[in-house]
């Protein structure tokens, strides 16, 4: 229960930051850095009084890596977060590191102050100032977004999916039970959105700063887990209302792997898309956006794209949607170029050869490979 207040204590605190970011940025995806590289630190004694807990928050901090071009090294000095140094106007304490994380029951730098939250170090509470990282590349080294001592607050103690949850803030990722696009259709949720006043009421696609990139998640680490016993504040004791998974160990779900995929494209932009490379004349051809096929909104995700197939220097077809679907009549080789934007406007390319071959021609080649295959028995 301790963890559990404590928890929506940290997460109060994010969500007022992520709203104030959402209202003044024109960034994507639930917000974040969308840098590669990381540079993360422990505020304080961290480091040497709890090394246990460091251990295992970056432990888990580094499965996140697994899912898209994100990586964290720890800071110089074994990861110890330096000290502040005051803004040249004197309002900011300016704190280096990208990721700073503070552990219960250690003490800053004064070697008296504990490390209890989040709004620690000049200027960190202040008006226009933010408690959270989760803002964007442009704005990560204005000083009032270096003002707090730590960005997130995290211990051994707290659940794996806790612990992913508030790492999953600092990367940039929103409340899953607060977008406003939770299909009603569920009778769970549509249970948790008559009774609990901050369920599926506050978080809108399109919104400025907010992009929606997989559809709404009860298995997601951002998803807090919303019942009378663990909320008995905000949840009526007579709701049957109980959802969500930050109280979990499951790890991250298929669709939080899939945002960080979408959020942290690697270096070299490939418009992945699921079809057939070799069909026959007639046949209805489908290419599908790999992220769409994997789960994720295209309609969100997936801007300007643009589908041109071409035979020698002939165009002979573009489409402009997410998925491509034709018929070619003529058999030969056709050359398929994809493009499109994502969210923050980067672009992705990728190019390959279509066959299109006469009907009986193609059953030549199935006929092919199933000889093939049954020498292999
Ligand atoms: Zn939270």
């Amino acid at each position: 229960m301790h963890d559990a207040s404590n928890h929506r204590i940290v997460c109060a605190a994010a969500g007022l930051a992520l709203a104030f970011a959402a209202a003044t940025a024109s960034a994507g995806v639930v917000d974040g850095t969308h840098e590669p590289l990381v540079r993360v630190c422990f505020v304080g004694d961290a480091i040497t009084k709890k090394p246990e807990d460091v251990a295992f928050v970056w432990q888990h901090l580094k499965t996140f890596e697994n899912h898209g071009n994100i990586r964290f090294v720890m800071m110089e000095n074994g990861g110890r977060c330096p000290p502040p140094r005051l803004s040249s106007d004197g309002r900011f304490d300016i704190n280096d590191g990208d990721l700073r994380i503070g552990i219960p029951g250690t003490l800053d730098y004064d070697g008296k102050t504990p490390i209890t939250g989040l709004r620690l170090g000049r200027g960190c509470a202040d008006p226009g100032a933010t408690p959270w990282w989760s803002n964007f590349p442009g704005n990560k080294d204005k000083p009032e977004f270096r003002a707090c001592r730590l960005t997130t607050f995290v211990r051994k103690e707290m659940r794996l999916n806790k612990i992913l949850h508030e790492l999953g803030h600092a990367v940039g990722m929103y409340h899953e039970h607060e977008r406003t696009d939770v299909p009603m259709s569920d009778p769970k949720v549509a249970t948790c959105f008559r009774d609990v006043k901050y369920f599926g009421k506050s978080i809108a696609p399109g919104a400025p700063g907010i992009t929606h990139v997989t559809p709404y998640d009860r298995d997601s680490v951002m998803h807090y887990e919303i019942n009378h016993r663990i909320d008995p504040t905000n949840v009526p004791a007579a709701s049957t209302c109980n959802l969500g998974n930050d109280n979990g160990n499951t790890g991250l779900s298929t669709l939080d792997q899939l945002s960080i995929r979408i959020m942290y494209p690697h270096d070299r932009r490939v418009a992945e898309a699921r079809g057939p490379r070799i069909v026959a004349v007639g046949d209805l051809v489908t290419f599908r956006n790999e992220w769409g096929a994997l789960g994720g909104l295209v309609a969100h995700t997936v801007k300007n794209p643009a589908w041109l197939v071409s035979h020698g220097n002939t165009r002979v077809v573009e489409q402009n949607s997410p998925d491509f679907a034709f018929r070619f009549t003529l058999p030969g080789s056709y050359a398929v170029r994809y493009r499109f934007n994502d969210a923050r406007g980067r672009d992705y390319v990728s190019s390959f050869t279509l066959q299109v071959l006469a009907p009986e021609r193609l059953r030549g080649h199935h006929g092919a490979l199933t000889a093939a295959r049954a020498a292999l028995f």
